[in-house]
């Protein structure tokens, strides 16, 4: 580091370490949670049509309105609903943040999703986790005393969670948003993967809000995350949104390719069930222990981890390795592909414990 530079950053910030995402250039991409599904060939023509349209020289539509109707239909948004859109649901995240006071804490579990953790960071706020039990599972009763003794202002739960796939008991999340004053944010980047959701339960609740994102279903270099919560809580959460925070590229392309409810569902679909063959094929080598998953990607627990790893990376597949991550020893995690590509994935796992 430069003179300049070591002087004049903060110094919490020399000590974060960088978001490091991996060079994977040719390979087989599973590290990500990235849908393995390009346009269809048929959409393509029509959409660059579409795109022509976009008024570059323009500022984007500054509320997304067209968009945010879009995403109410393909989601099915309760209309008395209201949301906020980010560059990212990271990008909603860090709005959050920017909403709570110096000294506030966010409060969530361990291991989760490493952006509240980080943002945290960023933002200067207090960060306190939970330790999931030996099945991922919250510990309630650790939870609420944690609630107790930190009075955090924001509380991220991933529901799904990241990385362990597995959605929390619901009752237990309906304890801890009745038993805080904090915002309670439910993560429900995999929605589409999943078998339940509390999109019906953000008018029971004041203090819930939820987060989605187009990047698991097929659209991650859209850039497109979404909060839903009551009106009130939008409205005032809005005035933190930097203007034009969506490009019109991103709402241009979003308004025309999120129309595709069915083919998307569909896509969904196909990964739901490649799901259960990958897991299926994974349990069936002994040597692992393959935790359930309502994701579209699979964490399990494997001997000589790091091994396999760079095995399967020589290979040119590339998975995510966790498995120095506190609570995650020896796990890796596999996004489900295309069949093909878990079928190159699995046959290179069953070799190196055939
Ligand atoms: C992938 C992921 C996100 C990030 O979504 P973006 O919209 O791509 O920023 C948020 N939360 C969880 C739990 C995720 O796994």
């Amino acid at each position: 580091m430069n003179n300049f530079i070591n002087n004049w950053l903060r110094p919490d910030i020399k000590a974060i370490n960088a978001y490091h995402v991996p060079a994977s250039e040719n390979m087989v991409k599973l590290d990500a949670m990235e849908s393995p599904f390009p346009l269809p060939d048929e959409l393509i023509e029509q959409y660059l049509a579409y795109l022509a349209n976009a008024q570059l020289n323009r500022y984007p539509s500054p509320n997304a309105t067209e968009l945010q109707q879009t995403l109410c239909a393909l989601m099915d948004i309760p209309a008395d609903c209201s949301m906020l859109l980010g560059n990212g649901s990271d990008e909603l995240i860090q709005l959050l943040a920017l909403a709570c006071d110096t000294n506030d804490t966010i409060l969530s579990v361990e291991p989760s999703f490493v952006m509240y953790e980080m943002i945290a960071k960023f933002t200067r706020l207090n960060y306190q986790s939970v330790d999931l039990n030996d099945d991922f599972e919250i510990d309630l009763n650790a939870m609420l005393l944690a609630i107790e003794t930190h009075k955090p202002k924001l509380i991220f739960i991933a529901y799904p969670n990241n990385p362990t796939g597995n959605t929390f008991d619901r009752t237990t999340i309906e304890k801890i948003i009745t038993s805080t004053h904090a915002l309670v944010v439910l993560d429900e980047a995999y929605y589409a993967h999943a078998n339940d959701s509390f999109l019906d339960d953000i008018k029971k609740y004041p203090n819930l809000v939820l987060l989605r994102t187009v990047s698991k279903i097929g659209f991650a270099g859209l850039r497109l995350g979404l909060l839903i919560g009551a009106q009130d809580t939008v409205e005032q959460l809005d005035k933190l949104r930097l203007p034009y925070n969506i490009n019109t590229l991103t709402q241009v392309s979003a308004n025309f390719l999120l129309q595709e409810k069915d083919e998307i569902s569909k896509n969904a679909q196909i990964i739901r069930n490649e799901r259960t063959k990958l897991s299926a094929a994974l349990s069936a080598i002994n040597a692992l222990k393959v935790y359930p998953s309502q994701a579209n990607f699979i964490l399990f627990k494997a001997p000589n981890a790091n091994e396999l790893f760079i095995t399967l990376k020589q290979k040119g597949i590339l998975i995510k390795n966790l498995s120095s991550a506190p609570k995650l020893t020896d796990c890796l995690r596999v996004t489900v592909g295309s069949n093909e590509q878990n079928q190159q994935f699995i046959d290179v796992v069953e070799a190196f414990y055939g």
